[in-house]
């Protein structure tokens, strides 16, 4: 007996295609909205043969389309964006665009018809306060708008802005959850995500490409865990209303991570310092720490990681190597 319908929009990404099988496996009906711009069809194999799955493949720009679907659902999960730094800094319009206008139409239908909506937001949104561990009132300090990388920020902010405005003034049942660097199986190499550019990298045993001095450090938490907190937030009525932060408190530098991830797979390979502006262009800035207070988060709903960063690079190098096999088969001989 299905519990409810939800909708997730680019439930075919990295994120997404996790919490659709989370979802139908605790007996939801889900149906899926991305575009496969960044989403891969691939990604749905385990869910793509349960009947309460339903895929649609459009845009959230599509008014008409999230209209229908958000009609049809009674809980929104809004997971659709341009994510990923490489692909921000390479087409910023476009992830202008769908970040800001896209998230406008989903919040929309969902006010539209009541329906319960979760904003999936990131980090990014704290810019370079390296004051760690961050909560969720910690200032956001950003440089130029001009520098692409904090459109983004900004974009995101906007989207957090708009679903507070909507729950304040037209009583919206929203939350906005943001994201700190969530890895995993499934997540692509190809939108400059470090663990898996690393991790692929050490299994062809090419050198590790550090950007910076790799003294920047981050904290990386299980897909699988991640899903489990918005299960849970989705599931609690304290949540609406409110901004949570998810994500794993425990910090590596970038050097290190390399370091663990030439370990991890017994790679020959050596780790190369890449400067910034080689790897995205003059006068890009990164920030040098992100460490989540994941206090809020606890308290309402008791939840905390379960897996380490070793189980994140044993999945990871499992994946990574299973798909270089496949590689190599198809080369001509
Ligand atoms: N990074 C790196 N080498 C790469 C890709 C990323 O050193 O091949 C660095 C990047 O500059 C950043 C960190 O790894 O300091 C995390 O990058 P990612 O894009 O995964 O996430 P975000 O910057 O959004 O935290």
């Amino acid at each position: 007996m299905p519990r409810g319908t939800i909708l997730v929009t680019g439930g075919a990404g990295f994120i997404g295609s996790h919490l659709v099988d989370a979802l139908l496996a605790r007996g939801d009906r889900v149906v899926v909205l991305d575009n496969l711009s960044t989403g891969r069809i691939a990604n749905l194999d385990q869910a793509s043969t349960h009947p309460d799955l339903h895929f649609v493949q459009g845009s959230v720009l599509d008014e008409l389309v999230v209209d229908e679907l958000v009609h049809r659902c009674d809980t929104v999960v809004h997971l659709a964006a341009a994510v990923g730094v490489k692909l921000i800094v390479e087409q910023p319009l476009k992830s202008l665009t769908t970040n800001i206008r896209g998230s406008e139409i989903v919040i929309e239908a969902a006010h539209r018809y009541r329906r319960k909506i979760l904003i999936a937001s990131t980090s990014e949104v704290y810019g370079k306060n390296s004051r760690g561990p961050l909560s969720e009132d910690a200032d956001r300090i950003l440089g130029s708008p001009a520098v692409v990388r904090w459109a983004y920020s900004t974009a995101k902010a906007v989207d957090e802005i708009l679903a507070n405005a909507y729950h304040r003034e037209r009583s919206l049942p929203s939350m906005v959850v943001r994201l700190f660097n969530v890895v995993g199986p499934r997540q692509s190499p190809a939108y400059g995500m470090v663990i898996p550019r690393l991790v692929r990298q050490a299994v062809r045993e090419q050198p590790l490409t550090v950007y910076g001095d790799g003294s920047q450090t981050r904290c990386f938490a299980h897909v699988t865990d991640v899903v489990a907190a918005l299960i849970g937030l989705l599931d609690c009525e304290a949540a609406i209303g409110e901004t949570v932060n998810v994500g794993s408190p425990a910090e590596i530098s970038i050097l290190d991570l390399a370091w663990r991830i030439v370990k991890a797979t017994q790679s020959t390979s050596d780790v190369r310092l890449v400067p910034y502006e080689t790897a995205y262009g003059a006068g890009f800035e990164d920030m040098t720490r992100r460490v989540p207070d994941i206090g809020k988060l606890n308290r309402m709903i008791g939840w905390s990681p379960t897996r380490t960063l070793d189980d994140i690079l044993r999945e990871t190098v499992a994946e990574a190597r299973a798909e270089e096999v496949a590689r190599t088969q198809m080369l001509p001989a």
